[in-house]
């Protein structure tokens, strides 16, 4: 495999390939820039088809956190490591300390948290090797009602520009995902008066969302073609794609989820119909900024850091507008000329 040359390598800093025989770890650390700070981004726990399928996921996954790192104001790079194996049968004190102390080895060059597949309880353990973790128990808590705040914050910003209205009431919002994120954005939208048409695959959770909320259950596959004023992706990755463009209704889109747009050429088919698209990694930074206040954790000022998603989102749209552009593009190039500025100082 020719590591350099993938286009997912993108200028990686660092990359680290970790094994240790006795645990059976298999980790892949990406370093992707520490120009801002030291390379922050959580852990994954997947089971890979590939070593190649591992290596892209985590220098992907890096480079992203640099953007988002980037966009949110905060003096952190980008990284992200994954550990390849089956979370549900591979997890062991001695695998979990074997990564910390990989981690160790980088002397804070890269600070691990938690990630898909990890739990608070993983990550103690890592801990127990290396001071370089973000996210354990009993400091920032959960990341999760942050990250709604940052959502419902930066989707103000969107219907304004979009729709010219200050206030969500009475605008009609399509929730798709009512996990951690989207129950609490829900909260926040209905108490602002919105009109909520929501749908999971778990039906308690429709069933909560629905009572508290006043929301509309809708089936999970007629979500897109809502006749809706916002689209609220709070579910999976890459529910922007060739099939679900065509039937989305709403102005604007604006939810939680990463990775939203399964391809970047999806950010011009969304300009094209006069669709706004609020960059996901601006949007849903909600969560790194609240661990990035743990070390004397003051949530009000995360809450006011959590604020600023708000203009920078006004940035991209009034930027994007008058240069012509897509969303995605205009945010992907403000964080790298913030990078870019960083490097030369
Ligand atoms: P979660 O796993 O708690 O919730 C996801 C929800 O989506 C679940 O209720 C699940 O049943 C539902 N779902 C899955 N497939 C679906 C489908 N096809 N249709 C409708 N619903 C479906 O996850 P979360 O923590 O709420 O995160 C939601 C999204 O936001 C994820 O993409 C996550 O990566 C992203 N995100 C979360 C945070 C955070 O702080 N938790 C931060 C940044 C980004």
């Amino acid at each position: 495999m020719a590591v350099f040359n993938l286009r997912a390598y993108d200028d990686h800093e660092q990359v680290v390939f970790c094994s240790d025989s006795e645990s059976g770890l298999k980790a892949i650390i990406a370093i992707h820039s520490t120009a801002l700070g030291p390379a922050t981004g959580g852990c994954r726990m997947w089971e890979y088809n590939s070593d190649e399928g591992a290596l892209i996921d985590a220098l992907r996954l890096s480079r992203g956190m640099t953007y988002k790192n980037a966009m949110a104001g905060l003096n952190m790079g980008g990284g992200k490591s994954v550990i390849i194996g089956n979370p549900r049968t591979m997890k062991s004190e001695e695998l979990f300390r074997a990564f910390g102390r990989f981690v160790d080895n980088l002397k804070g060059r890269y600070v691990t948290a938690e990630d898909v597949g990890i739990t608070p309880a993983d990550m103690a353990m890592v801990h127990k090797e290396t001071n370089h973790v973000l996210g354990l128990e009993g400091k920032s808590g959960d990341p999760s009602p942050v990250t709604a705040y940052g959502v419902y914050m930066g989707m103000k910003a969107a219907v304004k520009h979009r729709l010219g209205r200050e206030s969500l009431d009475g605008v009609k919002i399509a929730v798709q995902g009512l996990g951690h994120v989207g129950q609490y954005l829900c909260e926040h939208l209905s108490n602002e008066g919105a009109k909520l048409l929501v749908t999971d695959i778990n039906k308690e959770s429709i069933d909560t969302v629905v009572s508290k909320c006043g929301a509309i259950a809708i089936d999970k596959d007629e979500i897109y073609e809502q006749d809706v004023d916002v689209y609220a992706p709070c579910a999976l990755g890459a529910t922007l794609n060739d099939v679900t463009i065509p039937k989305i209704r709403a102005k604007v889109i604006a939810g939680a989820a990463n990775n939203q747009l399964a391809e970047d050429r999806h950010g011009d088919e969304l300009k094209k119909r006069g669709i706004l698209y609020t960059p996901d990694y601006i949007l849903n930074a909600g969560g790194i900024i609240n661990v990035s206040f743990e070390e004397k954790y003051d949530r009000d000022a995360a809450l006011r850091k959590v604020d600023e998603i708000y203009n920078t989102l006004e940035e991209v749209f009034a930027t994007a507008e008058k240069q012509d552009k897509t969303t995605n593009v205009v945010a992907d190039e403000l964080a790298r000329k913030r990078v870019a500025e960083a490097k030369k100082q």
